[in-house]
């Protein structure tokens, strides 16, 4: 039979129609009805049928006898086990010496359960997310200037532009849908022009009009330049920005003070004046603009500020709710903003609510009707394992993520959890660089094998459905987190029957905020209407863009009407200071690493590892340098070099040719010690942080390249 399912990869959020063959094979298709990709799927999809084998999967539950070795266990003992622990903890340290560390490759219904049981029940806000490396920023973004954490518009949006801008986005490569997509719409008969701004000249550039290489964390000069511009250029739409903003003469202030010389904004971006002003009067120019950013936006020390800049200027030209038109945040994961709906980052509550914010915590506390609540924000993903480092968080529950791999500064992380006195992770895969370090290893249920919601980029919510039986004894995550709440003697609030009953209830919680009752709770993020779905409509349910508030038809556009998600209806100008990132390249780190994806693999390579055609792209880690560095560090292409930090070092081949400015080198985040020992380009990464997202730097971290062996 074929299945109507979504991929698990990016956050683009690809119907995919897969099938179960007889002989054991899987094939797999575009869904021609799903308005993501309307058929399309990139290689990654495609080869999905290649990778769900059960090769290397974890089948049984595993508990690590005091030898050292893993031991198969049953389902009662292992949880039993995982519930004590977490008990032990708790009773002797409290709620905040327990964390919980999950994945944007949960689904919404896993993301719930699991912050229902931290936040409501356990009372600590110590979970997070591995979705916190790649949005974070961009949702403290939107959370300032739209009073919740909206993307705007959709993609159908693309086809209607008449300017696309791509900030910090390789998006041929990391969300190739929607590049086939503007790819496509270039061929049409109104083509939109194409801006890049990006120090790589990456596979995206093929199709820009115009290539920005601004040089590495210059972002905020760029955008409080083009603010200033558009300003002084009469492109303002000022009735807008009078009706419906709040802040517009401190953030233009900033931005002229920063930025008000495009001659010194170029010297500083390091691009050619021309090529900025043309950027510039194209945008004033073009009333239907999008302006997509992503990882090279969001991962830095300044990435809110970045998202704010870009904002400002969507904000000062009224360019936001309309076809054709506003910012949009290209999310990496596939259920990034899914797991923000249901509350799963530290600083977070369910249903965009404010966890530090009394009426919200009473509203949801009494819909739960659970015995206590966070009171405080948690700590995010790279505090999260510093505390865990410093004995502070003794037990440690880990989902769908291999931190050891990817959180930066990870040989502090492995430092950690060997220190860690309880590690559970529940996966997919039996041997990870993480898994080596846990208690016990719960096996959960794989993409084809669960059931659930996840939502794309665009707001848009899509059923992950099974058509494959469970392996072994492999379990839903939701599911495992009700027994072990079960066992740590929440007998309510943990009975759902079925996948369904778990997104009726947020469903009907987001619904509950937008009540009369709680005026202060109203969210945009409201699924009334699916809230009234019974089982066999949510298992038919097709894709649709939140918010469902009256019928299941959703909404394309938000804030057509100038009306935002602040108490007085008003977006936020943000007065963004530049600012350079922390750690600057010097004598001894005299490169800056930018970190990033390659076009056929995903995070930790545990699928599409298992995919031969898909390793052919790059079958191992590399550095990509420019050759003028190259000869100075005494390398050649296709030799093995050292790529050291103040924080570490990692191996990899030289290559040259993937466009990267001189005075840059960029490594792929993907490859772990499961290939070879030192290929983590995580350990060489700075430990450095937005100061208002948490988000890691990982496109800025000074480093030295050196011969291997070190001669
Ligand atoms: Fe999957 Fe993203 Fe490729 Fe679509 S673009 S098929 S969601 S990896």
């Amino acid at each position: 039979m074929t299945v109507a399912t979504t991929c698990p990869y990016c956050g683009v959020g690809c119907g995919v129609l897969a099938r179960a063959n007889a002989d054991g094979s899987v094939h797999v298709e575009g869904d021609p009805q799903h308005q993501a990709n309307h058929g399309r799927l990139c290689v990654k999809g495609s080869a999905l049928g290649e990778t769900v084998d059960l090769h290397g999967r974890l089948l049984h539950p595993m508990l690590r006898s005091p030898d050292g070795t893993l031991q198969s266990a049953g389902w009662d003992e292992a949880l039993d086990r995982v519930a004590a622990g977490f008990q032990r903890v708790i009773e002797r340290h409290g709620p905040d010496a327990v964390a919980f560390y999950v994945s944007g490759q949960l689904l919404t219904e896993d993301y719930y359960v699991v912050n229902k049981l931290a936040k409501g029940y356990l009372g600590t806000a110590n979970i997070d997310t591995n979705s916190r490396l790649c949005m974070s920023s961009a949702v403290a973004g939107h959370k300032r200037a739209f009073g919740e954490d909206v993307v705007p518009g959709c993609y159908e949006d693309l086809e209607l532009a008449e300017l696309i801008v791509l900030v910090g986005s390789n998006t041929a490569w990391c969300h190739p849908i929607v590049y086939q997509r503007i790819a496509k719409a270039k061929e049409g008969s109104r083509p939109p022009r194409l801006v890049v701004i990006d120090p790589r000249h990456t596979a995206t550039c093929e199709s820009a009009d115009l290539h920005l290489p601004v040089k590495p964390g210059t972002d905020v000069w760029l955008f409080n330049g083009l603010m200033a511009f558009l300003f002084q250029h009469g492109a303002m739409d000022a009735r807008f920005v009078e009706a419906h903003t709040a802040g517009f003469a401190q953030a233009l202030a900033a931005a002229q003070a920063d930025a008000g010389d495009p001659a010194e904004v170029a010297r500083i971006c390091g691009v050619q004046l021309a090529d900025l002003l043309n950027f510039y009067r194209w945008f004033a120019r073009c009333e239907r603009t999008v302006t997509l950013f992503s990882q090279g936006v969001n991962q830095s020390s300044s990435g809110t500020d970045k998202v704010n800049s870009i904002i400002n200027c969507h904000l000062l030209t009224g360019r936001i709710g309309k076809p054709g038109m506003g910012p949009f945040s290209l999310t990496g994961q596939p259920n990034a903003m899914g797991g923000r709906e249901v509350g799963g980052l530290a600083n977070m509550l369910a249903a965009h609510l404010e966890l530090e914010n009394p009426a919200h915590r009473q509203l949801v506390q009494s819909f739960w009707q659970s015995p206590r609540m966070a009171e405080r924000q948690g700590l995010k993903a790279v505090d999260l394992f510093e505390a865990v480092a410093a004995g502070r968080i003794k037990a440690l529950w880990i989902m769908a993520t291999n931190p050891v791999v990817s959180l930066p500064d990870a040989d502090r992380v492995k430092q950690a959890l060997a220190r860690c006195e309880w590690v559970v992770s529940s996966d997919i895969v039996a041997q990870t660089d993480t898994n080596a370090f846990a208690h016990v290893l719960l096996p959960a249920l794989g993409w084809g094998e669960k059931n659930g919601t996840v939502t794309n980029s665009e707001r848009r919510i899509s059923r992950q459905r099974a058509f494959l039986p469970a392996p072994g004894e492999a379990r839903a995550d939701w599911r495992i987190v009700c027994d072990v709440a079960q066992r740590l003697g929440f007998a309510q609030g943990f009975q759902f029957e079925d996948v369904h009953e778990v997104f009726a209830e947020h469903a009907r919680l987001t619904a509950c905020c937008n009540h009369e009752s709680h005026p202060d709770t109203r969210r945009l993020l409201n699924l009334e209407a699916l809230a009234k779905l019974d089982r066999h409509a949510y298992d038919r349910l097709q894709p649709v863009q939140w918010p469902v508030a009256i019928d299941a038809k959703g909404e394309a556009r938000l804030f057509a009407d100038g009306r935002f998600s602040h108490a007085d209806g008003r977006a936020r100008f943000i007065a963004t200071a530049a600012r350079l990132p922390l750690n600057a390249a010097d004598r001894e780190y005299p490169l800056v690493l930018n970190t990033g994806r390659v076009r056929d693999q995903w995070h930790t390579m545990t699928r599409t590892g298992k995919a031969p055609r898909l390793s052919g792209h790059s079958p191992e880690p590399f550095v990509d340098m420019h050759p003028h560095d190259a000869l100075r560090c005494g390398v050649r292409e296709g030799e093995l070099a050292r790529v050291q930090s103040r924080w570490g070092a990692m191996v990899a081949r030289v290559k040259h040719g993937g466009g990267v400015l001189a005075g840059n080198v960029f490594v792929p985040i993907h490859w772990n010690d499961q290939f070879a020992s030192d290929a983590r380009v995580g350990g060489v990464v700075n430990p450095v942080v937005d100061p208002v997202s948490g988000e890691p730097e990982f496109k800025h971290t000074p480093v030295r390249v050196e011969p291997f062996p070190v001669r």
